[in-house]
């Protein structure tokens, strides 16, 4: 078996893994190549033909194209090596990688790996929704790709499930592709959602209990909080939001996954349990802005440098933990005069007013900081947590509660 070597393999050409090649290019970190599946790279900021992208990290209002584009762009400019239309499939043994391309089977050995495989929306068959198999149920992801990069028709009446703002770029995806939504349905309290300029009905604390119709969808059956039932005729829904970590790669390689996210466990400098394996972006928390996103690659890429100048890997570390109504936290793991955490990422189980977050360890107050937005389920909810002075590298686990 050949095996060929680089100095960073970078998995995932989506803005995690452009941002991250991009500066340790730049930086001098020597052979740094980026594999993505795709035939092109960008990752999911292809298909958002909508704005939304760039003001805060490029200053200037792009769309998902422009901006991936402009990623892309950067990272050539830097150096790194994109391969497109290349999959990596499995492990062959530490920091080494077996990739299936256009070229065949090859193994690429690294002195570092960067995943950066993002995340995706739990589709109908992992929400448990019941009912017959027809055509016509998509994500959101599934639904802008087919609009948006192979120009299918979707269908004419569509229900959009869920109301987080994915939802709505679904919606609006709907409407460009002549689509017409009857209903978002959310299980959540009705909340203040974006406006459209036309409305669509939200019926909020309402479940979807079955799917309809044989070979194409023909409606769906929902049920209200006072355990009424009603059908709405449609022939697609597009089920939004409630991301997962594409995480199957990570399982492959035996990292350790945290238990909350479902993403591979990772310290403030973005490193796994496994020595030069490093993890950026939606992986590590499903769906969050894709400024967040480069921003950690960014960050990431800074930790891969000082991995290649020779420092060590680190022992285990302080876990991360939650308290209710906290689902999870990013980073996991935590070190006494470890790298400062570029922020943590929290997600709430219930909507809050903008609520007041503590960072504790043993009972002692590490920090705390007043939020000034209010927390919604499945939105990002962000703690700038400085250095945390005072952890004890003895102590018990850090704890974040509201
Ligand atoms: C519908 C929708 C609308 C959005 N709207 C906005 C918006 O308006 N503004 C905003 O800032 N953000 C928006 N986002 C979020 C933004 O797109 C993401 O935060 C960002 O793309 C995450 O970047 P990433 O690099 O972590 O993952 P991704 O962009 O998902 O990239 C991961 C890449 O890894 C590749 N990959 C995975 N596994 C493998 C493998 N085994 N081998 C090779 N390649 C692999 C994938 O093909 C993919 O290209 C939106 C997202 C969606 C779905």
């Amino acid at each position: 078996m050949t095996v060929r070597t680089v100095d960073v393999l970078v998995v995932g050409a989506g803005p995690a893994g452009l941002a991250a090649a991009t500066r340790l290019a730049a930086a001098g970190a020597g052979r740094v190549e980026v594999v993505e599946r795709e035939q092109q790279a960008g990752g999911i900021p292809r298909h958002c033909c909508h704005g939304g992208f760039g003001l805060r990290d490029l200053q200037r209002p792009l769309s998902g194209p422009e901006y991936a584009r402009r990623l892309v762009h950067d990272a050539v400019r830097s150096g790194a090596r994109l391969r497109t239309g290349v999959t990596v499939t499995g492990w062959a043994g530490p920091r080494t990688l077996e990739t299936v391309g256009p070229a065949g089977p090859e193994t690429v050995s690294a002195r570092a790996v960067v995943l950066a495989t993002g995340a995706r929306e739990r589709p109908r068959s992992a929400r448990l929704v019941p009912g017959t198999r027809p055509a016509g149920v998509l994500t959101t992801g599934e639904l802008q790709q087919a609009v948006h990069l192979h120009d299918q028709w979707v269908g004419s009446r569509a229900v959009v499930v869920g109301a987080e703002p994915v939802a709505f770029s679904a919606v609006r995806t709907l409407r460009a592709s002549g689509a017409e939504t009857v209903a978002m349905v959310t299980e959540q309290p009705r909340t203040r959602v974006p406006s459209l300029r036309r409305p669509v009905p939200l019926l909020a604390r309402t479940y979807v209990v079955e799917l309809l119709g044989r070979r194409r969808l023909t409606g769906v059956r929902l049920r209200h909080e006072d355990g009424r039932t009603t059908t709405l005729g449609c022939d697609t829904i597009v089920f939004t939001g409630d991301w997962i970590p594409d995480h199957e790669l990570a399982r492959r390689g035996g990292i350790a996954l945290d238990a909350g996210t479902r993403g591979p466990a990772v310290d403030t400098a973005f490193r796994t349990a496994e020595p030069g394996v490093f993890a950026a972006g939606n992986l590590l928390h499903g769906g969050e802005r894709a400024r967040v996103a480069a921003e950690e690659g960014s960050a990431a890429a800074e930790d891969v440098l000082r991995h290649l100048d020779g420092e060590p890997w680190p022992g285990p570390g302080l876990p991360v933990r939650v308290e209710a109504p906290l689902l999870w936290a990013v980073p996991n793991i935590v070190r006494p005069h470890g790298p400062r955490p570029v922020r943590f990422v929290l997600r709430p189980s219930t909507p809050l007013a903008p609520p007041r977050v503590l960072v504790s360890q043993d009972g002692r107050v590490l920090h705390r900081q007043q939020l000034l937005m209010p927390a919604r389920p499945g939105r990002p909810l962000h703690l700038r947590a400085g250095r945390l002075d005072g952890l004890d590298p003895e102590g018990g686990p850090v704890l974040i509660s509201l």
